[in-house]
């Protein structure tokens, strides 16, 4: 296995931007995953959020895309618009020495922008099921260059119902090209889609998460459920955090815990999907820059957002468990699975 970002074959302007981004030594998955990749084989790779996998197929793509060539060549399609964006951006970070363009494609975002921004030719797409489906029967996505598709995070595509769409995508791709399937889990129906429209995929299990649980304090507080917002309001109090994530379950539930805390004089933002794109981008925009020091979300809004610094995580409803260990912010990656009846109210410290 190769050590280093060097050893691996990577040309010189993707390793000067990688190296640009403070990455020093490439992970566990980027180790295992990207040779196989620069090889041209299909994979599929079962690791969290967080382990570093955008830069597996975005370094890979960018070193193998032909800059010559006239429409996209790469296809990514994720659950969420938001992870769409951060996708997205990651790319432009990636391949800010080379020639290649990159968008993202979303629902809610603007079609003419996005069908603007495809005329004028990108290498790289990413999108949302719906939104690129939407481009491809418009004839605004051309496919037939198309040699490299990567499913991320796969299995919430599933949970999502993207799964016919993204069939629907598959059989408008040339046969002829590398497909990457990422994925925490691979359920019976991932399994259906790596055995028709992959070719002898190569698995990568990752174990670990990046970040150790040593590192992380987690803590109970079992209280009464009408004393929820008070426990909230003492421990905020109490821990003064700079930048802090607070997941509920319901859209509901988000906006009642995020007028809790306007009313108590925090300054705080929800994320949930009902809120329109544009603002729930500028939300998450102005978390990671530390503008807003409370974000109320629900796990679909908030799902595989890198967000640094992050110093507490608090589960309001601590049957959600798991949405906290999708978020990497030092949380990790296997929960200790306390059955813990509700209501609780579940925080974790770094
Ligand atoms: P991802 O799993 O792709 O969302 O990556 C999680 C975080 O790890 C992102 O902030 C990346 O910028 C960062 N990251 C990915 N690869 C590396 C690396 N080799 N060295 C340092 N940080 C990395």
């Amino acid at each position: 296995m190769k050590n280093n970002f060097n050893d691996m074959g990577i040309s010189p302007l993707v390793l000067k931007a990688i190296e640009e981004m403070g990455f020093e030594e490439p992970t566990e998955v980027q180790r295992k995953a990207i040779p196989h990749i620069l090889n041209q084989e299909d994979l599929i790779v079962m690791s969290k959020t967080g382990s570093g996998k955008t830069a597996v197929f975005g370094v890979s793509l960018l070193q193998m895309i032909d800059p010559g060539v006239a429409g996209p060549q790469g296809l990514i399609l994720t659950p969420t618009r938001e992870l769409a964006v951060q996708v997205d951006s990651d790319l432009k970070q990636m391949s800010k020495h080379l020639p290649h363009k990159t968008t993202a494609v979303y629902g809610q975002h603007n079609m003419n922008i996005e069908i603007q921004t495809l005329k004028k030719g990108v290498s790289i797409v990413t999108g949302t099921p719906g939104r690129v489906h939407d481009h491809i029967c418009h004839r605004n996505l051309e496919t037939k260059h198309i040699r490299f598709l990567v499913l991320d995070e796969a299995d919430r595509m599933l949970d999502m119902g993207f799964l016919d769409q993204v069939v629907r995508i598959i059989k408008s791709l040339p046969k002829e090209r590398v497909t990457l399937l990422f994925s925490a889990t691979i359920p019976t129906e991932i399994h259906k889609i790596c055995r028709e429209y992959m070719k002898h995929p190569v698995t990568i299990e990752i174990e670990s998460q990046t970040m150790t649980v040593d590192a992380i304090k987690q803590v109970y507080y079992r209280v009464k459920h009408n004393e929820k917002n008070l426990q909230l309001n003492r421990l905020l109090r109490v821990e003064q955090p700079e930048s802090c994530m607070i997941f509920c379950n319901t859209r509901v539930t988000v906006d009642r815990v995020q007028s809790f805390l306007s009313r108590k004089g925090y300054v705080s933002h929800a994320l949930h999907g009902d809120i329109p794109q544009g603002r729930r981008l500028k939300t998450i925009q102005q978390f990671k820059q530390g503008e807003i020091p409370l974000l109320v979300a629900t796990d679909v809004a908030a799902r595989g957002i890198h967000i640094d610094g992050l110093s507490l995580v608090i589960n309001y409803d601590v049957l959600w468990i798991k949405t906290a260990m999708c978020i990497e912010s030092g949380v990790p990656a296997e929960p200790e699975r306390k059955v813990v009846p509700s209501p609780w109210l579940q925080v974790m410290t770094s």
